[in-house]
């Protein structure tokens, strides 16, 4: 006997509640039932009846260390027991400035230098733009546009909507968006005559992968060719990893990937483990001094959130740094990674399937539309029936489990994912 009323909180969730990026009749339709997770263990969730699931997104792509982390636990409540919020403006904290002093050492000296705290990947990339908007101003240069490249994502507010997901922002007229030219590839932008190059401002790029564009990798050398040409052309770049930071391609960062070291760097998803909202806009030091003068008339980012710096997000983050040093983290990650690859081999050769795109510890498993249009979603449903909870883009299944998650669980994941496609694709099982 389960301690929670499911039937009860279902029903008050589609009475009061409106979920993200959800078609809100189908999910209050007398029919649906909502999975109403209440527990977290490492890389497993219950729901409110007491069924186990394997967090196959790792919980909508922000976990690290597992759910429910003993060390993150008694961070967070170490710190709870002091203080769980105070100003941020005119106002500093032991966690904050601890945070900061500590991802700024993950990077070069002298190269990735001041942390700016937002509170989640959007409002880190709209202070990016922000930041270089002025900074750019400051200089006395007349750069007005931003390059994004086209398929990407980098948020839901304005600025960061302006750069990606073009087309499902866009759907009700653009008047949130502001110039942004889109790209695809880094040929593109060396065809630019020198005009148009001169007029770039800072180029935004998800390295090594676009997430939401349904995992999709760039061909390798794409960030160091996109290095050199901001270097070449003078512009900025900005590098959006607020997805793939933290050690989910297999690095700390993907940027390392390449050997790159971008003028911004966003984090934000796993920077406290898949905790709390905390988002951090790294800056490095040519981008900060004219930020940083003592005249009489300084230059002020008028930016910022009530929730900036935030003690508990801050002192979770930190818990979860320690841990890639206490769990080895890293070190345990190439053999994951490989026994994912291996057990997705597998699922290549099933019919249903269209490709199967891997990047580090994540995937993306696309399969043919030829049945139904939502074959992803269809998919992603039948897979709960199997003890995995993950969510589609298109017709893609994501398959990102907290980096914690062990190898019998990737089996399982992979297993429902095939049981999944099996059901919807093809009656018969292979
Ligand atoms: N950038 C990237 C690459 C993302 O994948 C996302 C979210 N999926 C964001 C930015 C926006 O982050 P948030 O949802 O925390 O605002």
């Amino acid at each position: 006997m389960s301690e929670w009323d499911t039937a009860a909180l279902a029903a008050a969730d589609k009475r009061y509640v409106w979920h993200p990026f959800t078609p809100m009749g189908e999910w209050c339709a007398s029919e649906h039932e909502p999975i109403v997770l209440v527990r977290g263990e490492g890389a497993l969730l219950w729901d409110s009846n007491g069924r186990e699931y394997i967090d196959g997104n790792a919980s909508i792509w922000t976990n690290i260390h597992g759910h429910n982390h003993p060390h993150i636990n008694a961070a967070i409540r170490r710190q709870l027991e002091r203080v769980a919020h105070t100003s941020f403006l005119g106002f500093t904290n032991p966690p904050a400035i601890e945070l900061a002093r500590a991802v700024v050492n993950l990077f070069p000296a002298g190269t990735l230098s001041r942390v700016f705290y937002s509170d989640d990947g959007s409002t880190g990339i709209e202070v990016a733009l922000r930041i270089v908007a002025q900074f750019w101003s400051i200089n006395g240069d007349s750069r007005p546009d931003f390059v994004a490249f086209k398929s990407g994502y980098h948020g839901d507010t304005a600025g960061a909507a302006s750069l990606g997901a073009a087309a499902m922002f866009q759907k009700n007229g653009s008047r949130w968006s502001f110039p942004v030219r889109q790209v695809g590839s880094v040929a593109q932008l060396e065809a630019l005559d020198s005009e148009d190059q001169a007029k770039i401002a800072a180029v935004v790029i998800e390295p090594l992968v676009q997430g939401a564009a349904g995992i999709r990798l760039w061909p390798s050398g794409t960030l160091s060719g996109l290095r050199r040409w901001c270097d070449r052309s003078g512009c900025l770049l900005i590098a959006d990893e607020v997805l793939t930071g933290f050690g989910r391609t297999g690095r700390m960062f993907a940027c390392e990937q390449e050997a790159v070291i971008p003028d911004i760097m966003v984090l934000g998803k796993g920077l406290t483990g898949g905790y709390l909202p905390l988002s951090i806009t790294l800056i490095s030091d040519k981008i900060f001094r004219p930020f940083s003068s003592d005249e009489t008339d300084p230059e002020i980012l008028f930016y910022g959130h009530s929730y900036a710096g935030n003690a508990l997000g801050c002192a979770a983050a930190l818990a979860s740094l320690e841990l890639f040093e206490i769990e080895q983290t890293l070190a345990a990650l190439s053999d994951k990674i490989g026994h994912l690859s291996a057990e997705l081999s597998r699922l290549k050769e099933h019919p249903a399937v269209a490709e199967i795109r891997q990047c580090g510890l994540m995937a993306g498993i696309e399969l043919r539309a030829d049945r139904s249009e939502r074959i992803g979603a269809e998919a992603c449903l039948a897979a709960r029936a199997h003890g995995l909870l993950t969510r589609p883009i298109g017709n893609t299944v994501v398959l990102m489990p907290p980096l914690c998650v062990a190898a019998s669980q990737i089996n399982r994941a992979v297993a429902a994912v095939r049981n999944a496609i099996d059901e919807v694709c093809c009656a018969a099982r292979r």
